[in-house]
């Protein structure tokens, strides 16, 4: 049987002639069939992923030399272009488009050898915490069925999770990446603003949005990482910093600062047992001769309200690109006049939710209301940005949980937006102040589900957070069972 546990072992495999690219495809293939029902998957490109696997066989047993990702199978988030595939938000509204070219984070990796599988679930347009809001239906986390993967990016969490592809990328506005790992019990990594390219992501709010990584470890995460990020001509906001060599650089034996908010560990909407799991990992810090302190943190209970004021004005203006005209559905209904057109076409075409952030978006822009919404909270976030900079001037990293509670029961919070939008407390500020943080999945609660740490640090300080990240994954609670398929 083929098992993956990284891409260091599975590329030691091919070398010794103990796999195939093939094999490792067709395992996968497998594995997706036999798991339909957890509808991780829209799309799967058996043929091509097969056919892809033929060649990198080929390429390696002539001798050539070989991509860093090579054979590595990749889920992508259904907000990625991939030239000449379907690609549509989750949405109605973009069912039936196909990209007409790749992002520039897909292109990379394919340069790299790496072969794409199939296009992930998410809800609808990134909008969401649970991926119940998507045109395809809810995914269902693997290790209980009962429960969401957590949103936006549900299905690449679980396509990881549940072991149906090696890596996965999602991308992450306020959280997307980050708290669906820490429901599905694997690592989610949001890189700083800027750092991988944003050309070929469907924009939800541009200048939050961030293509992010879901991985079971961190060499693999930092790999990924490394073949995507850097400069790109079509994205002027993808930084020009060099990119550094993370995954052979990820040993380090530093003494570090860590910062930690007492107001966000003492927060009444944080299940007491996340509270003392991170207690205890702070103390144990300690004892390994690291500094640990708590910080003032006065800003915790405007985040929340200042990233939805944001996004929803930045969403309400980039989603006025999808009127029937441009891209995919268009209303049937006769329409004598363009106005009602557009109405009609954006009426049937976008999903409760989406409906719902355009309106607050629009009301946040509309005059009147404008500097009451949105100049307040762009203050927010210029005070949030310094603190933070404050912040490491003295510390390496800060800690927090990732989200308030385990994966939440489907359902659970469907009819209660304000309670979904608050739980997404400790994700948004790294957003806000566009800064990488990190999810990593060590503690497992007496429910039976996993839950994660969260660790940020400076802008571009990917590296040292890859770093810590290693070291602190070293001893984690307990491994992943991954969900079995018999016969596999
Ligand atoms: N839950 C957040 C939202 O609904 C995060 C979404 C995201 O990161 N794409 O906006």
């Amino acid at each position: 049987m083929f098992v993956f546990s990284s891409i260091e072992q599975y590329h030691a495999q091919l070398q010794e002639e103990a796999i195939t690219c093939l094999q490792a495809v067709e395992y996968y293939l497998q594995k997706i069939k036999a798991t339909s029902h957890l509808n991780a998957f829209i799309e799967v490109y058996a043929d091509e992923a097969l056919q892809k696997a033929k060649e990198l066989d080929e390429k390696r047993k002539a001798g050539n030399s070989l991509g860093k990702l090579h054979g590595i199978v990749v889920g992508l988030k259904d907000v990625i272009c991939y030239k000449d595939h379907k690609l549509s938000a989750s949405s109605n509204i973009l069912k039936k488009f196909t990209s007409i070219y790749s992002a520039t984070a897909v292109e990379r990796l394919l340069a790299e050898d790496a072969i794409i599988i199939g296009n992930l679930n998410c809800d609808e347009f990134a909008m969401g915490s649970t991926n119940e809001n998507s045109a395809y239906g809810k995914v269902l986390n693997a290790l209980d069925e009962t429960r969401v993967p957590g949103g936006s990016s549900g299905g690449p969490a679980v396509a990881v999770q549940a072991g149906l592809c090696m890596v996965s990328l999602g991308s992450d506005t306020g959280g997307s990446v980050r708290q669906p790992a820490d429901f599905c019990g694997i690592v989610g990594l949001k890189p700083t603003y800027g750092r991988v390219s944003r050309y070929g992501l469907i924009a939800y709010a541009s200048s939050f949005d961030q293509i992010g990584i879901f991985g079971n470890n961190i060499p693999d995460v930092a790999v990924v990482l490394e073949v995507m990020a850097g400069a790109d001509e079509y994205d002027s906001t993808a930084s020009l910093k060099k990119v550094e060599l993370y995954s052979s650089q990820l040993k380090d034996n530093k003494k570090h600062r860590f910062a930690y908010f007492e107001v966000a560990l003492n927060h009444p909407s944080l299940d007491p047992e996340f509270a003392s799991a991170i207690k205890k990992k702070i103390e144990l810090l300690k004892k390994e001769g690291h500094e640990v302190k708590p910080v003032e943190f006065e800003l915790l209970d405007y985040i929340v309200p200042a990233y939805y004021e944001l996004t929803t004005a930045e969403a309400s203006s980039n989603l006025s690109r999808y009127d029937g005209i441009k891209y995919g559905y268009r209303t049937l209904t006769p329409a004598l006049e363009l106005t009602e057109f557009y109405k009609q076409t954006r009426s049937a075409g976008f999903g409760k939710e989406v409906k719902r952030r355009i309106m607050l978006g629009t009301f946040v822009l509309s005059s009147g209301y404008y500097d009451a919404y949105f100049t307040r909270a762009q203050k927010v976030r210029k005070l949030l940005t310094d603190k933070m900079q404050l912040i490491f001037k003295d510390f390496d990293f800060i800690l927090l949980p990732t989200s308030p509670t385990t994966a939440f029961k489907t359902g659970e919070k469907m009819n209660d937006p304000i309670a979904m939008y608050l739980a997404d407390i400790y994700t948004v500020m790294a957003n806000l102040a566009g800064i990488p943080a990190i999810s990593l999945p060590l503690f497992w609660h007496s429910n039976g589900m996993p839950f994660g740490l969260q660790v940020m640090s400076n802008r571009f300080n990917e590296l040292s957070l890859l770093q810590i990240s290693t070291r602190l994954m070293k001893k984690p609670f307990r491994s992943i069972e991954r969900t079995e398929v018999p016969g596999l």
